[in-house]
């Protein structure tokens, strides 16, 4: 039996899409703001945008551009498998209590 976190009818998954055009600079603003409705409301989706913003501050480096270059395909492919991570977890443990409660 398969269950997801869905918030404002968008689930992790989704999330995970929405966040690969994110740092490709594709996301539709209407999209952007629905993106920010399920983190906000999402404990690993939380955790994980912080490290995003973290890891893209790293790639990018604070240079103080507009508009910063893309992520480099390596950089990205990292991004997804940390997000994966969160998403396993979220899978293998009860959906009502990601992170931070371990249930036996
Ligand atoms: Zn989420």
């Amino acid at each position: 039996m398969e269950r997801e976190v869905t918030v404002d009818g968008l689930s992790c998954r989704e999330i995970f899409e929405l966040l690969s055009a994110y740092l490709d600079a594709e996301l539709p603003p209407g999209l952007c703001t629905r993106l920010s409705a399920h983190i906000e409301g999402c404990g690993p989706c939380v955790e994980f945008v912080e490290s995003l913003r973290r890891a893209i501050e790293l790639f990018r480096g604070f240079e103080g551009r507009e508009t910063p270059p893309p992520l480099s395909e390596e950089a990205r492919e990292k991004l997804r498998l940390a997000y994966a991570g969160v998403i396993d977890a979220t899978d293998q443990s009860n959906l009502e209590s990601p992170l931070g409660k371990v249930v036996e």
